[in-house]
């Protein structure tokens, strides 16, 4: 059996080794390093894939959401609402521009946000919510912008982990994520859906005006040269990433699918297993891209189950260990434990399986076996 990897880039890149190589050197003899041609074709090529209006790439995922959020003119003292349940980075960037984060927990099935806990959430001082497509389903997209458009509300879609996804709403109009609320941020992080073989990132949104604001955020506030309107950063998608960019996303929905296919035999596997709970779909099938395959185990010892998998040569990932709200640099004392019981919970019972483009039947039989045996033993 091929050595099982949380994520094979290599299988990956031997497969498109050739249009890759040459692409990258290519960039490499043209010198046009920065905002050069590929860069434009990728963001392009990327607006026509999500039909969306603008994208603007940017150095990072984490890079785009703070972006996003300067570009949405937001303030200190602004309340922006997001999930107990994701990575970091989400809150990181509110707490740095000195917007308040409201955390909030999630529904126990789907890990994403809880529409009752936005409402909750939400005072006078709200702007803004951010609903993670967390492990690469769609959040309830029609019932946070119709709390939105009732208050008002900016939506930043941190769409990180869900690109390619198509979100269909409860009338039937389908979109991909990411092109739904009033901008999204993404990122190439080279284990995303998406990935490039660095850092990268870029921001949606179909608000032409929007759109103008960020492009100038993005290079130094810079709207004609060296004239510098508003304060900026430097966030750039190198040619180098974009090129190798462009090749993935003509493949994107085959690694989608690819990613839907080993989570479809994992759950034939886990059938009828009372500890183990497997990933609950929300509406149609491309709503989720399985960025991560997770799992919920009852009444196993979680810890001692990643232990023995990795002991067993599976690596496994926990995602996310410590609710944010209960993070040092996140704690508010405005917080009460009572409102964060799903979250709370899903820390203790939630691992995520090893899901990548190149999983084979062999390393699934095998993951799947080791894990039925341990929950049973
Ligand atoms: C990966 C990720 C980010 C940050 O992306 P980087 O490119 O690593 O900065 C932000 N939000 C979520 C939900 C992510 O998974």
């Amino acid at each position: 059996m091929k050595k099982i990897q949380m994520v094979d880039l290599k299988g990956q890149y031997e497969e498109i080794k050739e249009t890759i190589n040459a692409s990258v050197l290519n960039v490499i003899e043209s010198t046009a390093f920065i905002n050069g041609p590929e860069v434009h074709n990728f963001q392009k090529n990327l607006e026509d894939y999500l039909d969306v209006k603008h994208v603007i790439p940017c150095a990072n995922g984490t890079d785009a959401l703070q972006i996003a959020m300067m570009g949405l003119g937001l303030e200190p003292g602004d309340e922006v609402i997001t999930a107990d349940f994701t990575f970091a980075a989400t809150v990181e960037v509110i707490a740095l521009l000195r917007l308040t984060p409201v955390l909030v927990d999630v529904e126990p099935d789907t890990f994403n946000i809880d529409i009752d806990a936005i409402k909750k959430a939400i005072t006078p001082k709200t702007k803004a919510i951010v609903p993670v497509h967390l492990f690469g389903q769609c959040a309830n997209m029609d019932a946070i912008m119709e709390i939105a458009n009732e208050h008002n509300l900016f939506v930043i879609e941190d769409n990180a982990q869900a690109i390619g996804a198509t979100y269909t709403s409860g009338n039937g109009t389908k979109a991909k994520a990411g092109t739904i609320g009033h901008v999204a941020s993404t990122s190439f992080f080279p284990s995303k859906n998406l990935g490039c073989y660095g850092d990268g990132g870029a921001i949606f949104t179909n608000d032409d005006e929007l759109a103008h604001t960020i492009r100038g955020i993005v290079n130094h506030g810079m709207y004609r040269r060296y004239y510098h309107d508003v304060v900026g950063v430097n966030s750039r998608l190198d040619s180098i990433q974009a090129t190798i960019l462009n090749t993935k996303l003509s493949r994107l929905d085959e690694y989608n699918n690819r990613r839907k296919e080993a989570a479809r035999k994992y759950d034939e596997a886990f059938k009828g297993q009372e500890h183990i709970v497997t990933p609950f779909r929300n509406g149609a099938d491309d709503n989720h891209v399985f960025h991560q395959y997770t799992l919920k185990v009852k009444n196993t010892n979680r810890d001692a189950l990643v232990q023995h998998l990795n002991e067993n040569g599976i690596p496994c990932g926990v995602y996310y260990p410590v609710p944010l709200h209960n993070q040092k640099a996140y704690q508010d004392e405005r917080y009460n434990e009572a409102d964060f019981t799903v979250t709370n919970q899903l820390v203790k019972e939630v691992i995520s399986l090893p899901m990548h483009t190149e999983l084979d039947d062999e390393q699934i039989a095998f993951i799947t076996n080791t894990i039925i045996e341990f929950v049973n033993g």
